[in-house]
């Protein structure tokens, strides 16, 4: 049985996100069971069980939720210890949350430009930014599209660096046969209410192999566990020895720190979250056919201009289609007509996103436009993002398609 989730009164036929994530009643029994068992509702079994479905999609040795995708980017960045003067190299079409943590850390941001045919981070402006001091590359899987890891992996073995996938929009996605989230040294996923999954509207998970990030993520996001207490006596009368070594041993009920507390947050992600997102990884394989459904039936129209480049696909991998991407040609149609006329039809479109380099906090810091060139071209000219969110209905599928296909007609000059 389907839950109705009460569709808000909306200005366009076909929105750009017509609900708040795909739920029915499996995940409502799974929060139910959390909240009427009794048991705690943060640091419980539902947690454990989530991460533990989470490692086995993606194959990852480690996956530690945590309470956003802009929780867990800060949360991996600070695992890939970055010193002032380190250089790290970054992709310029992405959320900004991927690189804000940076803005912390005293490093130079160096934008590689992005390829032309996936809006991707392109390989070979990455090799031409490496030099001693670059540390680390910072790139997504820009819609869903994988980014070109084959090539961008090898430089970084070569050169000793870090790489850190953005996969908020890649839950699902594959390269040769291995899932976003492995593909390079660390992975962070976004749970928001917009995502491949959620949990309950937020959450985050971050992924990797390496069991000494382990420890240190674990204490990084409870900031209980990177200090061990230990009582200077006994409590509550069971004795009355004082603990050899206790700083205050005239207090019953101190406590003394083994080890001294470093800096980290609480990000531990709620019970009720946790169980409604193992449903929710239940789901994912329905999820992305719909997503893939709904962006071959776009694909199809597409296909009649070739005014019109769909955004390629890596080779050898697989399109989670968080975003249904293409690029128009501007010589032969206006892109702002283009939104304008599907705004009229009842489509919202949603661009997604602004080149990092040239909002206000990286101009700050000398960055500016002409540096990603690219970029720049395609969002102010060619870039388009549509809608294909699993929750559209066929009807307003059909809708979307039969509104892009004549708009691209009126609009081809
Ligand atoms: C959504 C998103 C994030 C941030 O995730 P939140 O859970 O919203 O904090 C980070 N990077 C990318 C690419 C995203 O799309």
């Amino acid at each position: 049985m389907g839950v109705k989730v009460p569709a808000a009164p909306h200005l366009y036929a076909v929105p750009y996100l017509p609900i708040g994530g795909i739920f029915d009643d499996r995940e409502l029994a799974a929060v139910r069971e959390v909240l009427t068992s009794g048991a705690t509702l943060s640091q419980g079994v539902w947690r454990p069980r989530f991460e533990e479905a989470f490692r086995r999609y993606t194959g990852t040795r480690h996956a530690f939720s945590v309470t956003s995708g802009t929780v867990a980017l800060h949360l991996a960045i600070h695992l890939l210890d970055l010193r002032p003067g380190d250089e790290v190299i970054a992709t310029p079409q992405t959320y900004q949350a991927t690189i804000q943590p940076l803005l912390d850390y005293q490093v130079t941001v160096r934008f590689a430009d992005v390829r032309p045919d996936d809006a991707n981070i392109d390989p070979d402006r990455v090799a031409e930014l490496i030099n001693e001091r670059t540390r680390a590359v910072l790139l997504v899987h820009y819609g869903g599209a994988v980014a070109g890891m084959t090539s961008i992996m090898d430089l970084a073995r070569r050169h000793g660096l870090l790489v850190l996938e953005d996969a908020a929009h890649a839950l699902g996605s594959t390269l040769d046969g291995r899932r976003a989230g492995s593909l390079a040294d660390i992975g962070c996923f976004s749970f928001h209410s917009s995502k491949n999954i959620t949990t309950l509207g937020e959450g985050g998970m971050v992924t990797f192999d390496r069991d000494d990030w382990a420890e240190r993520l674990e204490r990084l996001r409870s900031n209980e566990a990177d200090a061990v207490l230990r009582p200077a006596r006994h409590s509550f009368g069971l004795s009355e020895a004082p603990v050899a070594g206790a700083l205050y041993p005239g207090h019953a009920y101190t406590h003394d720190y083994v080890r001294i507390r470093r800096a980290g947050t609480n990000a531990t992600l709620g019970e009720p979250a946790a169980a409604f997102g193992l449903v929710q990884m239940d789901r994912l394989p329905d999820l992305l056919a719909r997503r893939q459904a709904i962006a071959g039936r776009l694909g199809e129209v597409l296909g009649r201009f070739p005014e019109v480049r769909p955004q390629q696909v890596t080779p050898g991998s697989t399109h989670a289609y968080h975003l249904f991407t293409f690029f128009v040609d501007p010589a032969a149609i206006d892109r702002d007509a283009l939104i304008r006329e599907l705004g009229a039809a009842g489509v919202q479109t949603y661009l997604r996103y602004f080149p990092l380099h040239l909002l206000p906090e990286w101009r700050a810091r000398g960055h500016g436009a002409g540096e990603c060139p690219v970029a720049e071209r395609l969002w102010f000219g060619e870039h388009m993002n549509l809608s294909c969110q699993p929750g559209l209905s066929d009807s307003q599928v059909e809708m979307l398609g039969d509104a892009l296909d004549r708009s691209l007609r009126k609009l081809v000059r």
